[in-house]
């Protein structure tokens, strides 16, 4: 079967750009995730753990013992105004100035905010910043987030399952919350076009993550500025939704992009739930500063 063929879900086959490992808030490791991704006939997978390149080495490491393509990339967090915004970044140099500064910034702010959350979180439920980092697979090499502070207040007993503590305690509503401090979407687009990568707007639609989507104007705005694509293809992104971000693509010459956001066992969605076309992947390969790994 190519990935030409599609259904409402995208391409019936090839590849899933979205994914995350033990260098985030995913639960396995890079050589499992190639490993699934090999098992359950992908045409290859993307590394996108949260504002790192911490789990490149390792996954180039098991992609190329087991002969499986992947491409390099990773998630980063940004805002574009009040919108909270995730951006997929592909194939860009990892030692490029921008980009080190980029991450290392946002990767401190995130402690930070994450240290002043768990400080609020303790008041009513007595855990630790250890008990958070307890909780990092990588220790100092995980990206820290929600899900550790989540799966610390399973492990005390508070919750049954990290999505149980997403709906309670852990919620962008509560009263713990705090946001990240993030570059803006336009000073992302800039930092990957810069370091030779490949910029897409993580489920642009998911009104999960904001009651306010990205708008028409915001995303011609971010297309101007260098954007590459759209992950119309993702589970929070709505039908209509999709309709309406597939015409964006067509008229701004965006690359449409899926992707499962797989975590592992931290979330339910499903390793190749949604997938990207060949000829996208393609094209993404052809515009990075970096070799597909196979
Ligand atoms: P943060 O960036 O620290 O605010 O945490 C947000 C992260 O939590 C995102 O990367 C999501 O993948 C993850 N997340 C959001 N909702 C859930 C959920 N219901 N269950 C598990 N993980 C979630
Ligand atoms: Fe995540
Ligand atoms: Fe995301
Ligand atoms: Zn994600």
């Amino acid at each position: 079967m190519t990935s030409d063929e599609y259904n409402d879900c995208g391409p019936v086959s090839g590849w899933d750009l979205h994914c995350h490992t033990v260098f985030s808030d995913g639960t396995k490791t890079p050589a499992e995730l190639v490993d699934l991704a090999k098992a359950n006939g992908l045409h290859g997978i993307a590394i996108t753990d949260h504002d790192t390149t911490a789990g490149w080495g390792d996954a180039q490491k098991a992609a190329e013992s087991r002969g499986f393509p992947l491409l390099r990339g990773s998630e980063i967090t940004a805002q574009d105004h009040r919108v909270s915004v995730h951006m997929l970044a592909y194939q860009y140099d990892p030692q490029d100035e921008g980009i080190v500064n980029l991450f290392s910034s946002t990767r401190a702010a995130r402690i930070e905010r994450a240290k002043h959350m768990v400080s609020r979180l303790s008041k009513d439920f007595p855990i630790t910043w250890n008990d958070v980092m307890n909780q990092t697979k990588k220790g100092d090499e995980t990206t820290v987030g929600r899900p550790h502070m989540a799966d610390a207040l399973v492990a005390a007993g508070f919750y049954h399952t990290r999505s149980e503590a997403f709906a309670g305690a852990i919620s962008s509503s509560s009263k713990y919350y705090i946001p990240t401090p993030s570059p803006s979407a336009l000073q992302v687009v800039e930092v990957v076009r810069q370091a030779g990568g490949v910029s897409v707007v993580a489920h642009p639609a998911d009104y999960s993550r904001n009651k306010v989507l990205l708008s028409d104007f915001q995303i011609r705005e971010l297309a101007a500025a260098g954007l590459g694509g759209l992950e119309v293809w993702h589970r929070g992104n709505g039908a209509e939704d999709r309709k309406r971000l597939l015409g964006l693509a067509r008229e701004l010459g965006l690359l449409v992009t899926g992707g499962s956001d797989w975590h592992g066992d931290g979330k339910p969605n499903k390793l190749g739930e949604n997938l990207t076309a060949d000829s996208v992947v393609a094209q993404i390969v052809q515009r990075g500063a970096i070799p597909l790994v196979s």
